[in-house]
């Protein structure tokens, strides 16, 4: 197995007017080819700190982080594809089919609409793809952003809490899809707060605590990691 994604020694201090707050205090994470990782921790532990410093939206203080061993000062979206608290809600035009939606990002974007019908495929929206956006619960508005994040064929695609505010119904479609991309090759990084929520699905874990590693592994072997280090997660 080799690396897609590697983070070592991440470091990141805000600084505002309520004061300094050390969010990433020399983070690692180690992510396999093919995998579906889990990105596990409390609130504020740092998740949301690290993917968005990944996709280049945040300057780090310190650290290093590499996609396929070359070294990411920022993110293309030809080797990231990321949806979640990153764009918080996926916002599309009501009014426009998904088709429409998506046919007119990928034209903006320069990407072949053949891959258009391969990504409603991929999503399994492919029978509403003509239906517009509007009629779309807010599950199949997720998928939705994963199709648009999936246009230019990404390496690595980052979840980060995607299914926050969905139902049962739509966490179920959410785990289906992520399982059905790591068949398919991709790499794909999701984070949650909720063991429960990802341990169905997630070859590997990180767990992360106020800006550390604390745990990776297997979910079984971060399980038993975790209760050593008596690091609090919600089950
Ligand atoms: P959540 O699950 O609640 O989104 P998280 O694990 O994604 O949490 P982060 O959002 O990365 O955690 O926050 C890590 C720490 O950094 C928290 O203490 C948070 O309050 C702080 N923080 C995040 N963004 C900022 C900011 N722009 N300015 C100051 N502090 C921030």
């Amino acid at each position: 197995m080799s690396a897609v994604l590697e983070i070592q020694g991440l470091e990141k201090t805000y600084r505002s007017r309520k004061g300094v707050r050390k969010a990433l205090d020399g983070f690692d994470m180690v992510v396999e080819a093919g995998q579906v990782h889990g990105f596990l921790g409390p609130n504020g532990s740092g998740k949301t700190t690290t993917l968005r410093t990944l996709l280049g939206l945040i300057k780090p203080n310190g650290g290093r982080m590499s996609i396929l061993g070359r070294e990411v000062p920022q993110a293309l979206p030809e080797v990231i594809g990321a949806i979640g608290a990153i764009v918080e809600s996926p916002q599309f035009f009501a009014n426009f089919t998904a088709q429409e939606t998506l046919s007119l990002l990928a034209e903006a974007g320069g990407v072949d609409q053949a891959r258009v019908t391969e990504v409603f495929e991929l999503v399994g929206l492919r029978d509403r793809a003509k239906d517009r956006v509007k009629t779309y619960s807010l599950g199949m508005k997720q998928r939705l952003a994963v199709a648009s994040a999936l246009l230019k064929n990404p390496t690595l695609l980052i979840l980060d809490e995607p299914a926050n505010g969905l139902d049962p119904g739509g966490i179920r479609e959410m785990r289906t899809l992520m399982r059905n991309l790591a068949d398919v090759g991709m790499t794909v990084v999701v984070s949650s707060h909720i063991l429960g929520e990802i341990q169905l699905i997630c070859d590997s874990v990180t767990i992360i605590s106020a800006g550390r590693r604390v745990a990776a592994g297997t979910v079984a072997d971060v399980l038993a990691q975790h209760q050593a280090a008596s690091v609090r997660v919600r089950v």
